[in-house]
């Protein structure tokens, strides 16, 4: 059998019966079966009420299934009312899962809505482990890789350790939007690719930019407003008192002047207030349009996994409607290597021999496959930086400026480079990655970039 017949195999043994208009062992007994199953067992958790997770919860609403959960830590906010339509004036301020229960129930009394005013990150594997399939209409790859690692760790394997059992596996349907483009994915926890198998295709977001690239060789109109938030801010007479504070307009009008003139004295064009807001806030402009066909797309993928309606996308669709309206599905494939569903070997990082725990640091950030913003480094179950409790980053934070070879234990290898495994943790990477840090003559190595970086063999 080969690997997709493997998989769709899986499939039928997960959700345990036929559907309608798929499979020779159709009987038409089996619609009403399938009836029941969406409308009374079938329990879909969307991750996400903004204004993806809208559109979701009508559309899986509107489709049938009546069990649904809502999970959002977030307010309503004004500047959320012109597309996450569940919401009105009234409402800001409440609770966006809540609000969102309510205000679909009214719409589809038959719906049961259960709303989770909580952090994604603070539920446990017990609260996953109770959904048939997990939505996500989340609006940050860091909680996309929380969920992802989460439901991949759910996934118990049979006896032989290897092959998992299909009875654990809880599909993830993963909607994404940016401005006019979008993408809408599926992912059978250790059966196809998982999200972190794809992680390096996502583009790195500004802010993951070294800080030596804003302060030398700024390029982009988003390097200049990463600099004056992050390097200018902490200069300025206010921002030695109190941290940015993004929701201030006259504070983000402060960074955009600062970020124009930059951008002027390196010839950059492109800064703007919208932009300088996006920045800050990680965030571009949104469209209605966008939302509801990704919404709808990622509706009729969980129709299609509870019903056998038809095959599940296999396993990704991106659209684009900037220019005219194009889509086109993609096949990722599994990664051995993955560091949440494959076999990982120590990341090799090749830093220079005069490297601080603070250049380790902006590496982790930079790496394409580890994208940790709050990482902490711990050698040999001692702490050289931890992002958190506060009293441990207080610790720790003394190390960020010496050398990592005079904080270090004998290396592994005395040869012209010294080796050290180190233990990476993040808020996104619930399992953690282990590092395999080379430090080496500073002629022979350059600064540590992807170019840089090799896996062990
Ligand atoms: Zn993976």
């Amino acid at each position: 059998m080969d690997t997709l017949a493997v998989k769709w195999s899986a499939m039928d043994r997960l959700l345990g019966h036929s559907g309608p208009f798929a499979g020779s062992d159709f009987v038409t007994d089996d619609d009403d079966s399938v009836k029941q199953f969406i409308r009374y067992e079938c329990r879909v958790l969307v991750v996400g009420a903004g204004a993806l997770g809208c559109e979701m919860l009508k559309s899986l609403a509107m489709c049938g299934f009546s069990q649904l959960h809502v999970v959002d830590v977030d307010t309503i906010d004004l500047s959320n009312l012109n597309r996450q339509f569940l919401f009105r004036e009234p409402d800001m301020g409440q609770s966006k899962a809540e609000v969102a229960a309510r205000a679909l129930q009214r719409r589809v009394p038959s719906c049961r809505v259960q709303a989770h005013h909580v952090d994604l990150t603070t539920l446990t594997p017990e609260f996953y482990r109770q959904f048939h399939v997990v939505v996500a209409g989340l609006d940050s790859i860091e909680a996309r890789r929380w969920l992802n690692a989460t439901l991949v760790s759910l996934v118990q394997c049979e006896h032989d350790a290897e092959t998992p059992d299909p009875s654990t596996v809880i599909p993830m349907v993963d909607g994404g939007t940016e401005g006019l483009a979008g993408q809408a994915r599926v992912i059978l926890p250790r059966l196809s690719a998982c999200f972190e198998c794809t992680l390096s295709l996502f583009p790195m977001e500004a802010r993951a930019f070294p800080l030596c690239t804003l302060a030398s060789t700024p390029r982009l109109p988003e390097h200049c407003i990463e600099y004056a938030s992050a390097v200018l801010w902490p200069q300025s007479e206010r921002g030695r008192d109190a941290p940015l504070d993004v929701h201030d307009p006259g504070q983000v009008q402060w960074v955009y002047e600062r970020a124009v003139e930059r951008a002027e004295a390196f010839g950059i064009g492109g800064v703007t207030y919208a932009l300088t807001l996006g920045v800050l806030r990680g965030v571009v402009p949104a469209v209605a349009s966008t939302n509801a066909m990704i919404g709808s797309a990622c509706a009729l993928e969980v129709l299609k996994l509870a019903t056998h309606l038809a095959r599940p996308l296999n396993d990704w669709m991106a659209y684009n409607g900037a220019h005219g309206v194009y889509v086109y599905p993609f096949a990722n494939e599994r990664r051995p290597d993955c560091a949440v569903c494959g076999r990982p070997a120590p990341l090799r990082l090749r830093l220079p021999r005069s490297a601080t725990l603070n250049d380790l640091l902006e590496v982790v950030a930079a790496h394409a496959e580890l994208r940790a913003r709050r990482p902490s480094i711990v050698s040999d179950s001692r702490p050289l930086y931890m992002a958190t409790p506060p009293a441990l980053q207080e610790a720790t934070r003394v190390n960020l400026p010496k050398r990592l070879a005079d904080q270090l234990q004998l290396p592994s290898r005395a040869a012209d480079r010294l080796e050290y495994l180190l233990s990476l943790t993040d808020p996104s990477m619930p399992l953690g990655r282990q590092l395999l840090v080379v430090l080496e003559e500073a002629d022979a190595a350059q600064p540590a970039t992807d170019d840089t970086v090799e896996r062990e063999a």
